[in-house]
């Protein structure tokens, strides 16, 4: 609104009395002369905040806190396998959100400090990772978001501000503040920032150290400045203060390279302990189970920042029969998709059990693993969906091997040509 240039009818702000020239922004009200300035509405804006603070407190609104076995078989419906790491993470959640659900309704954690229960987990990449986190969220219906640790960087380099982290979160949560402070980071690809360590298999980000400092700062539950939209910081901009103690961090990378780093603590001890933990007697394959905070350390990633992750859980290779449940048992497993999609065109589709196999053996050839079945089916069915829909006397379709086979056959050649 212009400035007042006469002085006839003072405007002036009904809080705090100053007139419309010693304001930056004054909002009119239907009384003459008077409205509020821009000051009073954060300030008023603040102590709504803070009174719906109360409120939740007192209302209780909580979490709705599931069981740890709650939380497990409501995993199984849609994660296939990794027994170790769901039970891990049901009762790392389960204690997580009890803690807070406990500080919520007031009561104060007096003789016992609970911490917080901050997860880590290792393995290759498409064993189902993210699909753990993600599915927790949605079972506690928190806002979730995932963050990218190889976009990262430390403050006042190019690249993404940590703090952009929890803009996603609160964008995800609709900027309901409380709601974001409750909610569940999910930060992939940790291993990327690890320190150039002794394993030289790894090409690292030298600056790595430096992002895993800036990491701290937000994990280590402090109120962070947050950039609402996003983007660098820049002096003017407005933030919203989050408070990250109550946020449940989850970080996740593939750590290649780190079972060496396991075998050779595991064997030293071996040797200088323990007869009975002989070589034959440690699954080789599967060392990632046995990883430690030391051998996060000895890859890379600084104490402080392991600290700040007590709970460790290592995921599975998934071998073909897992990939093959994964095809048809999740709830939402895409071969179910697939039939509902054509069930809505009135479609009976079928998969012949030799037909899921092969799919399975292409995704293992390629070494493509879960992630890769989406897109080889979604280039074997392509044609069906274009074709279907019009094919009015069609009530029944079955994909079997063959016609999976020619389809792919074909499209690879396609791709081959095209190089
Ligand atoms: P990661 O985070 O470990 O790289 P994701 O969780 O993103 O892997 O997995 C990619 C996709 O593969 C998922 O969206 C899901 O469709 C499928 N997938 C991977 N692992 C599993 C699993 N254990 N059970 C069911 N589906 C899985």
């Amino acid at each position: 609104m212009a400035k007042q240039e006469n002085n006839d009818i003072k405007e002036v702000c009904a809080f705090c009395g100053r007139d419309i020239n010693h304001v930056n922004t004054f909002v009119p009200s239907m009384f003459k002369g008077i409205g509020v300035c821009d000051d009073c509405l954060r300030e008023i804006n603040k102590a709504m905040a803070e009174e719906k603070r109360l409120h939740n407190h007192i209302s209780n609104e909580n979490i709705d806190l599931k069981t740890p076995r709650e939380i497990f078989s409501f995993l199984n419906q849609y994660v296939i396998g990794q027994e170790r790491a769901k039970k891990i993470l049901s009762v790392a959640v389960y204690n997580h959100y009890k803690r807070l659900n406990y500080i919520a309704g007031g009561k104060k954690v007096d003789d016992v400090e609970l911490d917080k229960s901050n997860i880590i987990m290792i393995g290759e990449t498409g064993t189902g990772k993210t699909l753990l986190a993600r599915t927790i969220a949605n079972l506690l219906n928190v806002p979730f978001c995932i963050a990218d640790a190889t976009t990262l960087t430390q403050a006042g380099y190019v690249g993404e501000d940590v703090e952009n982290i929890l803009t996603r979160l609160l964008q995800n949560a609709d900027y309901d503040v409380e709601k974001a402070q409750k909610g569940i980071v999910f930060i992939d690809e940790i291993d990327k920032i690890a320190k150039k360590g002794d394993n030289p298999s790894i090409t690292r980000d030298v600056s790595g150290e430096g992002v895993q400092q800036s990491l701290l700062k937000i994990l280590e539950g402090t109120i962070v400045n947050v950039p609402p939209e996003g983007g660098r910081k820049h002096p003017e901009q407005k933030f919203i203060q989050v408070d990250t103690r109550n946020i449940l961090f989850i970080a996740a990378g593939a750590f290649d390279g780190i079972e060496r780093n396991i075998a050779a603590r595991m064997n030293s001890h071996a040797i200088g302990f323990s007869e009975s933990l002989q070589r034959d007697h440690i699954d080789t394959e599967e060392y990632l189970k046995y990883a430690q905070p030391q051998d996060l350390k000895k890859f890379g990633l600084i104490p402080e920042l392991i600290g700040r992750f007590p709970v460790l859980t290592s995921l599975d290779k998934l071998d073909a029969k897992a990939l093959k449940r994964i095809l048809v048992e999740p709830k939402n497993a895409i071969t179910k998709q697939y039939q509902k999609l054509f069930e809505m065109d009135g479609k009976q589709l079928y998969f012949d059990d030799n037909a899921l196999d092969y799919f399975v053996q292409t995704a293992l050839d390629y070494s493509l693993g879960a992630r890769g079945l989406r897109s080889i089916m979604e280039n074997v069915m392509n044609d069906l969906m274009f074709m279907a829909p019009d094919e009015k006397d069609k009530q029944e379709i079955t994909i079997t091997k063959e016609y999976a086979e020619k389809i792919l056959e074909n499209e690879i050649l396609n791709t081959a040509n095209k190089k």
